[in-house]
C-alpha cells in the first residue's frame, strides 16, 4: 500500500486554504470519482480518499490536531484497516467518537469545587452532649488577584490553537477494526484550553491558591462514632462560578473507660460482693451528668442488668434521652482472711453444701443429663 497522502495534497488546496475553498474543492473531486459515474479502477479508492481528506480538512478541530501530528499511522499498515466499502463508515466512525461524547469536560465551563473530608476525634462525652469548635482545613481557592485565570491583570489567555480551547485532542489510528479516534487531553495546553502568556504573580498561572480556612464546626448532641457531618460550600472552591464543593467532617469518637454505646443507650458494669448480691443493696452509679442510687435486690444474679430511664445519649433527631443498662457483676473474693474462710465453711454448711440432698445436687443433677443429650 502506498504511502498515505497529505490531506491538503489530495484536495489539491493550500495548507492557508479557507473553510469554503476546502469544500468546494471536495465537491468538485466527490462528483469526479463518486463510483456511480466514474468507471475507472481506481475511482472507488479516490473517492475515499477525497473523502477521508474532507472528513479532517472539513473539520476545525480535526484540521488542527491534523496540521500538528499530521497522520497518526502515514503508512496504513492494514491495507485500509478492515475499512468496509461502506463510503459513509469512515463519517460515522468519526461521529461515534466524536458526536455527543459527554464525557469530555469542556474547559471552559464552570466547574464545581471538589468535596473534602475532614477527620475529628472527639471525646465520648462531646458526641453525648455536643461541642462546638473551629477546624482549620487547608483548601484551594480561586485567586482572588485574577479572578482564577491565571492571567497577570490586565492580560488575557490566549485560546489553545492546538486544540482551540477545547482542552481536547483527538488521535487517529489505524487498527484491525478500522480507524479508532482517541480523545486525551491536549499536550500544548494540559487540558485548560488556554494559554497564559503573562502568568499572574500571586498563583503562578494557576488560578488558584491554597489557603488555610478557620471553619466553626458545631457538633450535635447525640452524634455517633463514624457520622459524617456535611458542611454545605465549604469545600474546594469552584472555577469560572462553579459552585464550591462540600465539607465531609468524619466524626470518631474516643471510647470511654466506663461507659459504652450502643445507639442512644449507654452500657456499663460495676461490680458487686457477693454478699451485697445476696443480701441487697443501695449502690452508687456513674452516668454521663451526676452519680444516681440503685438499689440492688437481694438475690440479685451475676449479669443481671438495671435499667436507668433517661441517662442514656439525647436522640440526635427528636426528643428524649436513651437509657443507661448497668450489668451487675459479681465478683469471686480472692484474699480471704481465716476468719472469713472458717465463716464461709459454716455458711455453707449451713445451706447443706456438703449433703448429697437439695437444691445443690439436681442443679448437677440436670446438668449431667444435658451431657448426656436427654
Ligand atoms: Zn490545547
Ligand atoms: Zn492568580
Amino acid at each position: 500500500m502506498a504511502q498515505k497522502r497529505d490531506y491538503y495534497e489530495v484536495l489539491g488546496v493550500s495548507k492557508g486554504a479557507g473553510e469554503d475553498e476546502i469544500k468546494k474543492a471536495y465537491r468538485k473531486l466527490a462528483r469526479q470519482y463518486h463510483p456511480d459515474v466514474n468507471k475507472a479502477a481506481d475511482a472507488e479508492e479516490k473517492f475515499k480518499e477525497v473523502k477521508e481528506a474532507y472528513d479532517v480538512l472539513g473539520d476545525d478541530q480535526k484540521r488542527a490536531m491534523y496540521d500538528q501530528y499530521g497522520h497518526v499511522d502515514p503508512n496504513q499498515g492494514m491495507g485500509g484497516g478492515g475499512f468496509s466499502g461502506d463510503f459513509g463508515g469512515f463519517g460515522d466512525i468519526f461521529d461515534m467518537f466524536f458526536g455527543g461524547g459527554g464525557r469530555t469536560r469542556d474547559p471552559n465551563a464552570p466547574q464545581r469545587g471538589s468535596d473534602l473530608q475532614y477527620t475529628m476525634q472527639i471525646e465520648f462525652k462531646e458526641a453525648v452532649f455536643g461541642k462546638e469548635t473551629d477546624i482549620t482545613i487547608p483548601r484551594t481557592e480561586q485567586c482572588d488577584t485574577c479572578f482564577g485565570t491565571g492571567a497577570k491583570p490586565g492580560t488575557k489567555p490566549d485560546t489553545c490553537s492546538a486544540c482551540h480551547g477545547s482542552g481536547q485532542q483527538e488521535v487517529v489510528q489505524n487498527t484491525a477494526f478500522g480507524r479508532m479516534v482517541n480523545r486525551r487531553t491536549c499536550t500544548v495546553c494540559q487540558g485548560k484550553g488556554k494559554i497564559i502568556r503573562e502568568k499572574c504573580g500571586t498563583c503562578h498561572g494557576s488560578g488558584t491558591v491554597k489557603k488555610q480556612r478557620v471553619i466553626h464546626v458545631r457538633i450535635p448532641a447525640g452524634v455517633d462514632d463514624g457520622a459524617q457531618l456535611r458542611m454545605s460550600g465549604e469545600g474546594e472552591s469552584g472555577l469560572r462560578g462553579g459552585p464550591n464543593g462540600d465539607l465531609y467532617i468524619v466524626i470518631r469518637v474516643k471510647p470511654h473507660e466506663f461507659f459504652e454505646r450502643d445507639g442512644d443507650d449507654i452500657y456499663c458494669e460495676v461490680p458487686l460482693t457477693f454478699a451485697q448480691a445476696a443480701l441487697g443493696d443501695e449502690i452508687e452509679i456513674p452516668t454521663l451528668t451526676e452519680k444516681v442510687k440503685l438499689k440492688i435486690p437481694a438475690g440479685t444474679q451475676t449479669g443481671t442488668f438495671f435499667r436507668l430511664r433517661g441517662k442514656g445519649v439525647p436522640r440526635l433527631r427528636g426528643h428524649g434521652q436513651g437509657d443507661q443498662h448497668v450489668k451487675v457483676v459479681i465478683v469471686t473474693p480472692t484474699k480471704l482472711n481465716d476468719e472469713q474462710k472458717e465463716l464461709l465453711r459454716q455458711f455453707a454448711a449451713s445451706g447443706g453444701e456438703h449433703t448429697n440432698g437439695g437444691h445443690e445436687e439436681s442443679f448437677f443433677d440436670r446438668m449431667k443429663r444435658a451431657f448426656r443429650g436427654d
